[in-house]
């Protein structure tokens, strides 16, 4: 073993002993049963919607324990750290209002960011390496490379360990040797002797009882000493982070579940109790013939950002989330399902499958329960950012959107289901704005093929209708000037007739409607025309069936 001078000398001399960084961290004084959870975001410049999930689990669960979320920075690997990554994080997780207690700006655990936490990470491997539970290692990327196709060759599962590890058991004069040449090394945690064959067992909160292979590598716990800062491994860093930052339940994606045994004998080798898990399953896309995991290359769903360019209110998404985790909150009002709280034991161990249309549908109902004036609040918020061109036109227009948004939707029992995102915005209400409206363009035949009117008849209906209009309050008055319009010239009284007879007739009156539908609205589908007409003006209106006049 190498003297402690010696490895001491490997380390700042003011590096704080372990001893002080417990007190300085000491355990958090929290009433019996609170869960402090943890959400360790690595800033690769993309946030995953299985962020949100998971950090929609832990911080429910914090909250309803009694607890303490926190978010730690997780930037140890800096090769794959990209520039503005942590505004792109905050504000994901500011659309959905998730917010830690502790974070960089507040907390007495911190620092947040594993990368301003070298000096702590020092002193636990200088401790490890003074008790022998961890050595220097200097093996090339060259050896390496030769060890494993030796234990391919030989059939037997590649790796660093036993007799592999050729610097598991090198005498202090080689190390020495080598450190005197400044050779780089990394720091490795000794796996215990009888680790091959063993097996651990260990309960998860959502699995139940886990048995696996006990973890017989020489994991690397400290990165190569060449490099500057020296930062630990994921492991490491996070054994150290979840241990003095007293997190007592590590909830994590379920690609960790396999790295368990190590993080055992990490905890083991340090002298911390270990934590319990709760590994999460990820969320998943069905594909044909079966599923897969969403997917950040293939899938732009797997993005938060699709969904706050898309505009999906945050409480619909959330809401979809909290039922992929638990069933039973998809069963139940919004308003509920975001107050109930998120049980571990009823995550399910399959990963749940993301359903656009679902969310879509959840999304639309949560709308529609809005009043005018909230709706325009957050189209106006989207706009402002991905529709520049719309939000102008809401601020000029503030009264005509409120007029469109109460349109079938205030006063009414079931109001309208046509936005199920605030990019729906456009193409559902654009057409109340003069500066959106577009008349169907084309021959005044290309405008009227929908509707089965001749160009001639309709012309001069349209203008019959435009010379005696009047903007009458009352629905059914307002309606009759289009069936005594109708009767004038020449349409059936109803649709019934005018199928009997059809070549008696221009068409009905429902064709006769829908000539005023398509010149007020640009569509045959729209809401109540009358109520479009009031929300428009009458000089609109004029000025809009007088285009189909001609
Ligand atoms: N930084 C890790 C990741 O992005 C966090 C895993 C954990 O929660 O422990 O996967």
């Amino acid at each position: 073993m190498l003297d402690h001078a010696v490895i001491d000398g490997l380390f700042p001399a003011d590096l704080p002993e372990p001893e002080e960084l417990e007190r300085l961290y000491p355990p958090r004084q929290l009433p019996a049963g609170a869960q402090v959870t943890r959400f360790g975001p690595s800033p690769t410049g993309f946030v995953h919607i299985g962020g949100i999930y998971v950090a929609t689990i832990d911080r429910d669960v914090a909250s309803h324990s009694g607890g303490v979320y926190l978010v730690r920075v997780e930037d140890t690997d800096q090769t794959r750290e990209v520039e503005g990554a942590l505004a792109q994080f905050a504000r994901a997780f500011g659309y959905f209002g998730i917010v830690p207690d502790e974070e960089d700006s507040r907390g007495a655990y911190g620092p947040y960011h594993q990368s301003r936490r070298e000096r702590i990470y020092l002193s636990y491997v200088r401790d490890l390496l003074r008790r022998g539970k961890a050595y220097l290692c200097f093996a090339t990327k060259d050896e390496l490379a030769a060890i494993s196709a030796r234990q391919q060759a030989a059939k037997i599962p590649t790796g660093y360990y036993g007799e592999w590890a050729i610097w598991r058991d090198a005498g202090p004069e080689a190390v020495m040797a080598n450190l005197a040449e400044g050779v780089p090394y990394v720091v490795r945690l000794r796996a215990p002797d009888d680790a091959a064959g063993r097996r651990v067992r260990y309960t998860d909160v959502i699995r139940g009882e886990v048995e696996n292979d006990a973890n017989r590598n020489d994991a690397v716990i400290l990165k190569s000493s060449d490099s500057s800062p020296r930062l630990p491994t994921y492991h490491f860093a996070h054994a150290v982070d979840d241990h003095l930052m007293r997190v007592n339940l590590v909830i994590r994606g379920e690609e960790w579940i396999s790295s368990v045994p190590l993080h055992l004998q990490l905890f083991d080798a340090l002298g911390f109790t270990p934590i319990a898990y709760a590994h999460i399953a990820p969320l998943m896309k069905q594909i044909p013939g079966g599923k897969r995991k969403l997917s950040k290359r293939k899938d732009p769903e797997a993005g938060v950002g699709f969904y706050i360019q898309e505009g999906y209110p945050a409480p619909a998404v959330l809401y979809y989330l909290r039922g992929l985790a638990n069933g039973r909150l998809a069963e139940v009002p919004l308003a509920q399902a975001l107050a109930s709280p998120i049980l571990l034991d009823q995550c399910g161990v399959a990963g749940p499958l993301v359903d656009l249309v679902k969310l879509a549908d959840i999304s639309a109902d949560h709308i529609a329960t809005l009043s005018g004036p909230r709706v325009l609040e957050a189209v106006g918020v989207w706009a402002s950012e991905f529709d520049p061109g719309l939000a102008g036109v809401l601020e000029a227009e503030r009264d005509l959107a409120l007029r469109a948004l109460a349109v079938e939707r205030e006063g009414v029992e079931n109001p309208r289901k046509d936005l199920r995102k605030w990019s729906d915005f456009r193409d559902a209400y654009g057409f109340f704005f003069p500066q959106l409206f577009t008349p169907v363009s084309g021959s005044a035949d290309e405008r009227l093929a929908p509707v089965g009117v001749d160009p001639a008849t309709a012309a001069s209906f349209a203008r019959d209708f435009a010379d005696g209009y009047e903007h009458l309050d009352d629905q059914q008055e307002w309606f009759g000037q289009i069936r005594e319009l109708a009767a004038k010239h020449g349409f059936a009284p109803s649709a019934k007739e005018y199928k009997a007879n059809p070549d008696a007739y221009p068409g009905s009156v429902r064709e006769a409607s829908q000539l005023i539908r398509v010149s007020l609205t640009g569509s045959t589908r729209s809401p109540d025309l009358h109520a479009i007409a009031r929300a428009i003006g009458a000089p609109e209106v004029l000025r809009r069936v007088r285009a189909l006049a001609g």
